[in-house]
This record gives structure tokens, C-alpha cells and sequence, in this order.
């Protein structure tokens, strides 16, 4: 039954990976799809999903923010760490991976 629900959902909303694209994080496309719904769903389709994370995706994410944000994060960390919020895989990206970004 839940699953049925999330087959739906799914097919109502663009592609969780062009979501990321667009710098959505992972509790933003949660909501999309599970905006009515109990917490215990999200845990359980957090530790289900497979995730295909991978720093270009991250790179990708970081690029949609645009020069200003990414000015911003530069200025205030030396090393940003980017957390993938359906794995929990780290990301680390230094000042010169972020102005590399910005190029
Ligand atoms: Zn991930």
C-alpha cells in the first residue's frame, strides 16, 4: 500500500537526480514525495535507497547555487564539507575546488 503511494509520488515529480541537479537537497525531495506522511516512512526509505551520489553530482549542486553563494562559502570555510542526505557520504571541497567550480 505504501508503496503504491510511493510509485505515484514518484511519477509526479521530476527525477530525484535532476532534483539534486537543481541543488534540492535530500530533506526537500523527502517532502516532495512524503509531504503528508509519518517520519518513520522517511527512515525507512532512507536506509532502503541506494543512493548514486558521487562528488560530480555534488560539483553539479554546488555550480546550480551560482558565483555569489558559492563566494560566500568560500569566505566563510576553509574546507566545505557537503553531506549527502540520503547516504550520509561526505564531500569535502577545499577553496580551490570551489573556485574551480566558480570558472
Ligand atoms: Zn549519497
Amino acid at each position: 500500500m505504501i508503496g503504491d503511494i510511493i510509485t505515484f509520488r514518484l511519477q509526479e515529480i521530476p527525477p530525484i537526480s535532476k532534483l539534486i541537479a537543481e541543488g534540492k537537497s535530500g530533506e526537500d525531495i523527502l517532502n516532495l514525495l512524503f509531504d503528508d506522511m509519518d517520519l518513520k516512512i522517511y527512515e525507512k526509505l532512507e536506509v532502503d535507497y541506494v543512493c548514486d551520489c558521487s562528488k560530480e553530482r555534488v560539483e553539479r549542486a554546488l555550480i546550480a547555487l551560482g558565483r555569489d553563494e558559492l563566494t560566500k562559502l568560500k569566505e566563510e570555510e576553509e574546507n566545505i564539507q557537503i553531506e549527502c542526505h540520503f547516504c550520509n557520504k561526505k564531500y569535502l571541497f577545499t577553496k580551490e575546488d570551489i573556485e574551480n567550480l566558480m570558472k
